[in-house]
């Protein structure tokens, strides 16, 4: 069995190693074996090793150069929201106001609301791939053209917020 919580989420990983492990033991599971990953450390071995994990994938904490850590999660099958908890279903639509920069996440397909300081929300989603195809225009040169844009349009500006 594998337990995979991010760092940020992960509240007192030992404990619930512990509560899987009593409840397999309590089940008749003994033999299940117990895999933990996340965002792990190497400080983190011993308390979660000593917790019940009986192997830990200790990655991005080591790995030589600098990483961006992200995840992925299923919300969304054959048009059902569907999610694990903890996750906001539904495919989404991210937008940011044109002028404020405040960012706001909401179902795909809602109706877009006015940002209260009066500016306009735009959608930030591009689809990349239809079918494996490559289906725009976007190249990377292109994205970071417009990140420096924003970026120095952002200057002197409040920092955006998110809602
Ligand atoms: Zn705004």
């Amino acid at each position: 069995m594998r337990l995979d919580t991010p760092s940020s989420r992960r509240g007192n990983f030992a404990n619930s190693i512990r509560e899987v492990r009593w409840e397999l033991d309590l089940r008749g599971f003994k033999d299940v074996k117990i895999m933990v990953s996340g965002g792990l450390t190497p400080q983190d071995i011993v308390v979660l090793r000593n917790a019940g994990a009986d192997s830990l994938g200790v990655g991005t904490s080591i790995a030589s150069g600098k990483t961006v850590d992200f995840s992925m999660d299923i919300v969304e099958i054959a048009g059902k929201p569907l999610t694990k908890k903890g996750k906001f279903s539904s495919r989404k639509d991210v937008l940011r106001c044109n002028k404020c920069h405040s960012v706001l996440v909401i179902p795909d397909g809602s109706s877009i609301p006015q940002c209260e300081c009066g500016g306009r929300y735009e959608s930030l989603m591009i689809q990349y791939l239809r079918s494996g195809t490559v289906s725009t225009e976007e190249t990377p040169a292109k994205a970071r053209d417009r990140a420096m844009a924003w970026i120095h349009s952002s200057i002197n500006k409040d920092e955006p917020g998110v809602k």
